[in-house]
């Protein structure tokens, strides 16, 4: 089994989560969501939940010292050798930098970052469509990729919703952050020679073919 260790990059519903869970099933990859983690955090009202609520709810970043920590903390948790797929985490230069520090001390390597790349049209198309499952986080899509049985989750039969901060007012919030505040990690990991553009816009298991041609591209796994 191939044990790549892989950062996503892109901005919210650029079907960074979607991809994620599909190598979870094809690779035996772990996926470390730092949306899924703060919303358990939040929901669990924990420490890091509560400061993590009120800037999760604006559709701003969380600050990232009560990220990078967990982050690290969750791939350092994983058994030496695991492959993993870091999804939504860094969003800033300064996690990255955490990220980076944090690897070097666990002598962990990233192999590729893929950066999702779609236009603000078809975000907004495609969260306003989005649905989660309460009790697993397995993603759908009312219009791209609807469940079996509408509000039912094919995977586990439990509940979907709507993330709370999948309105469209908050959205703007979402790609405002993005475009301040993560865009810059292209660069900083295009000069790592770390960089591959995935074309984000097409079905999913188009976007699936090429995630699965630059793993492919990357030859044997360490
Ligand atoms: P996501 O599920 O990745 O779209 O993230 C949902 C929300 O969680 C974001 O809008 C932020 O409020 C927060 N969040 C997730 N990941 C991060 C991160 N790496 N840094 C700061 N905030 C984050």
């Amino acid at each position: 089994m191939r044990q790549v260790r892989l950062i996503f990059l892109g901005p919210p519903g650029s079907g960074k989560g979607t991809q994620a869970q599909r190598l979870v099933v094809r690779l035996g990859l772990v996926q470390l969501s730092s949306g899924d983690v703060l919303r358990r955090e939040i929901q669990a009202a924990t420490e890091i939940g509560k400061q993590a609520a009120g800037y999760y709810n604006v559709g701003a970043l969380v600050p990232d010292d009560i990220v990078s920590g967990v982050m690290v903390a969750a791939v350092g948790a994983l058994p030496p050798g695991t492959g993993f797929v870091l999804d939504g985490f860094p969003r800033t230069v300064p996690q990255a930098e955490v990220l980076e520090r944090g690897l070097t001390a666990l002598q962990v390597t990233i192999d590729a970052v893929l950066d999702f790349r779609l236009d603000d049209a078809l975000i907004i198309r495609r969260i306003g469509g989005r649905r989660i499952c309460t009790r697993c986080n397995a993603l759908y899509n009312a219009e791209f990729s609807p469940p079996r049985q509408a509000g039912v989750c094919d995977r586990c039969g439990g509940p979907l919703t709507q993330r709370a901060d999948d309105v469209e007012s908050v959205v703007a919030a979402r790609l405002d952050a993005y475009r301040r505040q993560t865009a810059p990690l292209v660069e900083y990991y295009q000069r790592r020679g770390l960089l591959h553009p995935v074309d984000a816009g097409g079905p999913v298991d188009g976007v699936a073919a090429q995630v699965a041609a630059i793993i492919a591209s990357l030859g044997p796994a360490a």
